[in-house]
């Protein structure tokens, strides 16, 4: 089955360095102030690897 790319809404403090990094695939709610993931496949997965690598928050994970 497909990976699906996730942002865990309680760990995110929305601090956007995941939509800086990947702007295709990921951006920050206006409404709840956290990211979500917009398009998992439009970015490449070396930016989705970098944006799970470099969040403060460890809130980025692939689910199976
Ligand atoms: S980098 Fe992590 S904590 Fe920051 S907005 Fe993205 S998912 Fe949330």
């Amino acid at each position: 089955m497909a990976r699906t790319l996730v942002v865990d809404q309680e760990a995110c403090s929305g601090c956007g360095t995941c939509a800086a990094i990947a702007e295709d695939c990921f951006a920050v709610s206006d409404d709840t102030d956290k990211a979500y993931v917009v398009d998992q496949s439009a970015c490449s997965e070396d930016e989705i690897q970098e944006a799970i690598d470099t969040c403060p928050e460890e809130a980025i994970s692939w689910q199976e």
